[in-house]
């Protein structure tokens, strides 16, 4: 059964998922024995929750990241208009905001505003070259006003464990031979007792880290085996507002991917009117195909065919993200059609030294998303703490 069957299974039953009960593994009142230090490998949402709960326990660690800054796919544009652009993560896609995993729920949202959708959201889907009037199945997503995820991290977490990271220095080996573990990066070779690797699902695939010895077979035919969707996001400017909420476009089969147009600046203290592009698997790789003017003239061409030619009337700019294309991540998240048990299996730590955190690394039950992405460094904390 994948994700999307199980939810709809429960959904079916009348059965809502509570957000809490994701983290019913945690063990934070234990105390733990684990004296040795502990290397991070990316900044993501994964490695910098991981760094913050290390840091609570007095661990000591060390996080490195390939890039120049912090927050991997949380990546903001602050340029392009008069908000905080999401160039990734974007939703809070959890009706129960919980940063409670890292600090408190209520101590953030007096800082980092956010809002959620309502019935009188327009809420349309495209299918067969039609708008159809339809009801919002993201209702309980919430959005950012004026800061984003990046901003969550930048504010509550990054200050602590600043000191911590190093920055542009993309890991290159780990050696978990021996009860050393050696990392070589294009800087520089460190030791350490444990590793969490938190780099993408595609930079494994990708063999861009040299592990040796080898991953075990059946880790490493998960590794290979599980679909990472391309993304693409883009944000235009247009003189009017001519576009709802949110449309989904009808993608089939559906395990093709995803692709929604929505009103970016919904919620903002702004004016403009930005419309959002948000597309993951076979879509986000035609749309990355195609060069900046290609891909401005093909999503005209839809929007027009959408909206009554209103989008090249009225165009002003637009921006584009990519995700396919930076080196370090290369693609969007896995497939929401994984299967739950292959996930777990990606998850598993390797002859415990060897621990894994990020949206692909959870224990199967959801996958994909920031708050994933916090959850599963909470275990690989707590199974190097604890176990
Ligand atoms: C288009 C798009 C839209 C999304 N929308 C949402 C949304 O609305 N809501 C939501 O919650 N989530 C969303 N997500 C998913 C969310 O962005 C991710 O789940 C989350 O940010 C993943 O965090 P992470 O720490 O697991 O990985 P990452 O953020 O990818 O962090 C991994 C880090 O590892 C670094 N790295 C890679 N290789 C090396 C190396 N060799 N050495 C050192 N460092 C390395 C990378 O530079 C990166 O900083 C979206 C993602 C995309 C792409």
């Amino acid at each position: 059964m994948t994700r999307q069957e199980f939810i709809k299974a429960l959904t079916l039953l009348g059965i809502s998922i509570p957000f809490t009960n994701l983290f019913a593994n945690d063990k934070p009142s234990q105390k733990s024995t684990f004296t040795g230090n502990v290397l991070i490998v990316g900044a993501g949402a994964a490695g910098l929750s991981a760094g913050y709960l290390l840091k609570q326990k007095g661990i000591d660690f060390k996080i490195i990241e390939a890039t120049n800054q912090p927050g991997g796919r949380m990546k903001v544009n602050h340029t392009f208009t008069d908000f905080p652009i999401p160039l990734g993560a974007e939703w809070i896609t959890s009706d129960n905001i919980q940063f409670g995993q890292l600090v408190d729920t209520r101590k953030v949202l007096e800082k980092i505003k956010t809002t959620g959708y309502t019935q009188n959201d327009e809420y349309y889907v495209w299918h067969h070259g039609k708008l159809l009037r339809s009801t919002l199945d993201t209702l309980n997503y919430q959005k950012f006003i004026g800061s984003s995820w990046l901003s969550f991290f930048e504010t509550f977490i990054v200050p602590s464990i600043y000191d911590h990271i190093s920055y542009q220095e993309p890991v290159k080996s780990i050696d978990y031979t021996n009860d050393e573990i050696v990392v070589v990066s294009d800087k520089d070779r460190y030791t350490t007792d444990r590793i969490i690797l938190t780099v993408p699902l595609s930079i494994l695939q990708n063999k861009e880290i040299q592990l040796t010895p080898a991953l075990p077979k059946e880790k490493a035919k998960v590794i290979e085996n599980t679909a990472v969707w391309p993304g693409f996001k883009a944000f235009f400017e247009f003189e009017e507002k001519f576009y709802p909420s949110f449309v989904d476009y009808i993608i089939q089969p559906e395990i093709d991917g995803q692709v929604s147009l929505y009103d970016a600046a919904w919620g903002q203290a702004s004016n403009r009117h930005i419309l959002g592009l948000f597309s993951v698997g076979k879509p986000a790789k035609t749309y990355g195909s195609l060069n900046d003017s290609e891909f401005k003239n093909q999503a005209l061409k839809e929007f027009d065919k959408i909206f009554d030619g209103q989008a090249s009337r009225t165009y002003l700019k637009h921006i584009t993200q990519n995700w396919s294309n930076e080196p370090f991540i290369k693609g969007a998240y896995i497939s929401d059609y994984s299967a739950p048990k292959n996930v777990a299996q990606l998850q598993t730590p390797v002859d415990n030294k060897l621990y894994f955190a990020g949206d692909a690394y959870t224990n199967g039950y959801d996958w994909g998303n920031v708050h994933n992405a916090i959850h599963s460094a909470t275990q690989s904390v707590n199974k190097i703490l604890f176990n």
